[in-house]
């Protein structure tokens, strides 16, 4: 889909994020601006330290910029009370982090259907469907501690795609994995940006990189000019 047709999904503007470790000052992020349309995959690239996964985490709305603000379809996502940021993330935003994107204590399939809970979706795609999708119907009793780098990958991905959420953001979904893992991850990603989803993925993959739609590469807290 032409990023012009479509609507604006995902929205930051002038984002600012600071941390301060005794005397330390770490300026995260410094006036990072970012649009992404439905039906578009946007690769975040840059160096470690960059605020890449701090960019990630604010616009899923599980860190809080201390200045700027976030919108997911034109609804302020930023400075609003944890329960309503969820509430919005529940109902259109799947993250996929580095990791810790299972519970330990539920198998794979288990894992899935707990991220379906949280939305009341009139009618949720069936936990079967999505395992198959990612390639892991065999592992659905499966406990996490026991899954392969790319599995737990899948998994984790499963969980992000479990609500079939109209904005995706991965941080690094490929760093850890084998090439084939890494072409499947990529194929579903794709696969969301073809069902009208807005994705983005923090990668060091130039494999990831080239099959997205647009690159934006961070330096030192901003997004560089094209
Ligand atoms: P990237 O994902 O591009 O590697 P990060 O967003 O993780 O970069 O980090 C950006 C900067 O913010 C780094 O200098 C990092 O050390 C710092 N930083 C990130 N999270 C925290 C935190 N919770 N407390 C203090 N500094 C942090
Ligand atoms: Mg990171």
């Amino acid at each position: 889909m032409k990023a012009a047709e479509a609507g604006m999904a995902l929205l930051a503007h002038e984002l600012y994020r600071f941390y301060h470790a005794g005397d330390d000052e770490t300026f995260a992020l410094r006036g990072v601006s970012l649009r992404v349309d439905a039906g578009e995959v946007v690769a975040v690239v840059g160096p470690s330290g960059s605020g890449k996964s701090t960019l990630l985490n604010c616009l899923a709305g599980l860190d809080e910029p201390d200045g700027g603000f976030v919108t997911v379809f034109g609804e302020r996502l930023t400075r609003r009370p944890e329960a309503v940021r969820s509430r919005m993330r529940a109902a259109s935003i799947g993250v996929l982090m580095q990791s810790g994107n299972l519970l330990e204590h539920l198998t794979v399939e288990q894992n899935v259907a707990a991220a379906q809970r949280l939305t009341r979706a009139g009618r949720p795609t069936p936990v079967s469907a999505l395992l198959a999708r990612v390639g892991l119907v065999g592992r659905a009793d499966a406990w996490p501690a026991t899954l392969s780098g790319g599995e737990a990958a899948r998994a984790g991905l499963a969980v992000a795609l479990a609500n079939e959420p109209a904005v995706l953001l991965a941080d690094e979904p490929t760093g850890e994995v084998d090439a084939a893992n890494e072409r499947a991850i990529l194929g579903l990603l794709g696969e969301r940006a073809l069902a009208g989803g807005a994705v983005v993925v923090v990668t060091h993959s130039a494999r990831v990189a080239a099959a997205a739609d647009r690159t934006v590469t961070m330096s030192d807290g901003r997004i560089l000019d094209a």
